[in-house]
């Protein structure tokens, strides 16, 4: 006999995001995590590297200060207190999480799960048998054939957050979200910083048009990148390491960051053993996130969906109200919207130029400077919005850069997943002066009426 309606194996963003949804809507759930409830996101994913981000955008406040009239004077990094900083915010959500998830009358498993059936997860020698079973065991940094992570040279993101000085000198190899992010902060704390990126451009999955500001944005900055050429090897000695690159060329630093993707967590979990289908270590499911075993549905960065934390929420979300027969709809994956928060930002939602055409769709493009806009010169930042629209008008992507872009991805998701025109957002209006003017203006020059715009 099922002692709970679902049984959840990863108390991350996906699994305790559908502990949560069931629960609120009557179902009796067990939440089993083996490290802390939160899980990468909270831990060692989005909060602290936004977190050291903030430091980072602090420090260049103070080195740029005379450009705005104010005195100031950069001084050095304390990572104690940036460390303080950053773990008390996450301190703060990780309590009010787990008084969340007592609140909703969840069973809280702290423990090592595996998979021993399709109805029953093993944690010890207790066992937790659900007529639902949830996998939401996330993902870990990944590394190349040969690369060896030691945690103090080399090292991935797990580290990098908690580290205790600033590097004289960095090579990041990957040049996707996590690995500009962290070249982003380290030169704001001072470093020397040298991107690798077997790719021919930096947050390559963008479009080019955003890749391309990125990239200028961070030559401005003296952030040095080496793109289209793939990572030999790696020496190591007292001194730091020396990266040899295909091509030719090698490059010492203090210290190596491999950011070059991360992989499902699922080995040695009974997935495989109880018969669900995999591909690569990720859980195959359809568009509701169910497993090929009845019973059984997967969520976050476990399922080969973008591995992101606001995707897993969804995917949970979705499975719960699946499971207590609400029928959701599926969750459309282009509306995801998708952020990088280096300085400058990149955000996007929709299709790209590239991913339109590829899909056969004639498509109309507009860009909008942010030279033109009031707020973006008040902050001295550089960038654009690029909207992709279809022949009929409505907009299928939207591409920005810009220091705080990333706020205006809240109107760009649902100019796009309400399918809006060009003439209903132009004719909304928004206030001045700030950055969300330049999405106001961006769609009323592709209306065919620029305000602040040459042409
Ligand atoms: C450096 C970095 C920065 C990021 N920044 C962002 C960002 O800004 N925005 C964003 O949206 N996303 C960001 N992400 C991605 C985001 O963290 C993940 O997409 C998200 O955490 C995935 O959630 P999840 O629940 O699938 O997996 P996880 O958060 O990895 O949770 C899985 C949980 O399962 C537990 N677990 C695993 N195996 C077992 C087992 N056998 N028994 C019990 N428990 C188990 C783990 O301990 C873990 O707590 C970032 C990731 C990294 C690494």
């Amino acid at each position: 006999m099922a002692d709970f309606d679902l049984v959840i194996l990863g108390g991350g963003s996906g699994g305790y995001a559908c502990a949560l949804r069931a629960a609120q809507l009557g179902l009796k759930v067990a939440l089993i995590e083996k490290e802390k409830l939160g899980g990468t996101c909270l831990h060692r994913g989005c909060i602290p590297t936004k977190a050291l981000l903030h430091a980072g955008e602090i420090a260049d406040g103070a080195r740029h200060s005379a450009e705005f009239g104010v005195k100031a004077e950069f001084h050095s990094m304390d990572m104690v207190a940036v460390n303080a900083y950053k773990d008390g915010v996450i301190s703060k959500l990780h309590k009010g999480l787990q008084g969340l998830v007592k609140s909703r009358n969840i069973t809280y498993v702290e423990g090592e799960g595996k998979l021993v059936s399709a109805t029953t997860v093993a944690v010890g020698s207790e066992s937790y048998i659900g007529k639902n079973v949830v996998l939401a065991t996330g993902s870990y940094a990944k590394s190349l054939p040969g690369l060896d992570i030691d945690g103090k040279q080399i090292i991935t993101s797990d580290q990098a957050i908690h580290m205790g000085y600033v590097p004289k000198s960095v090579i990041v190899l990957g040049g996707g979200v996590i690995g500009c992010e962290f070249a982003s902060v380290w030169k704001s704390f001072g470093s020397e910083v040298r991107i690798i990126e077997a790719l021919p451009h930096l947050v390559a999955l963008e479009d080019e048009s955003s890749s391309k500001a990125l990239e200028r944005a961070f030559r401005k900055r003296g952030i040095n990148f080496e793109l289209g050429v793939k990572f030999k090897s790696v020496n190591q000695s007292a001194s730091g390491v020396e990266v040899l690159l295909e091509d030719g060329k090698s490059f010492a630093a203090d210290l190596l960051l491999v950011a070059v993707g991360r992989g499902p967590t699922s080995a040695g979990l009974g997935y495989e053993d109880v018969g669900v289908k995999m591909d690569r270590g990720y859980v195959l499911v359809d568009n509701k996130c169910r497993t090929n075993i009845k019973g059984v549905w997967a969520v976050g960065d476990l399922i080969p969906t973008l591995q992101l934390a606001h995707v897993g929420f969804a995917e949970g979300i979705m499975v719960a109200e699946e499971i207590a027969g609400l029928n959701p709809r599926p969750i459309d994956y282009d509306g995801v919207p998708r952020v990088t928060y280096s300085e400058p930002e990149v955000a996007s939602v929709g299709l790209t130029t590239a991913e339109a055409k590829k899909r056969g769709i004639e498509v109309k493009e507009l860009n909008y400077d942010l030279a033109g806009n009031g707020k973006a010169q008040i902050l001295k930042t550089a960038g654009a919005i690029k909207l992709v629209a279809d022949s009929s008008g409505t907009v299928i992507g939207i591409h920005m850069v810009g220091s705080r872009v990333g706020e205006l991805l809240a109107e760009a998701q649902l100019i796009f997943n309400w399918q809006a025109d060009a003439n209903d957002v132009g004719q909304h209006l928004h206030a001045h002066p700030t950055l969300s003017e330049a999405m106001g203006e961006a769609h009323m020059a592709l209306a065919g009426k620029p305000l602040h715009a040459h042409g």
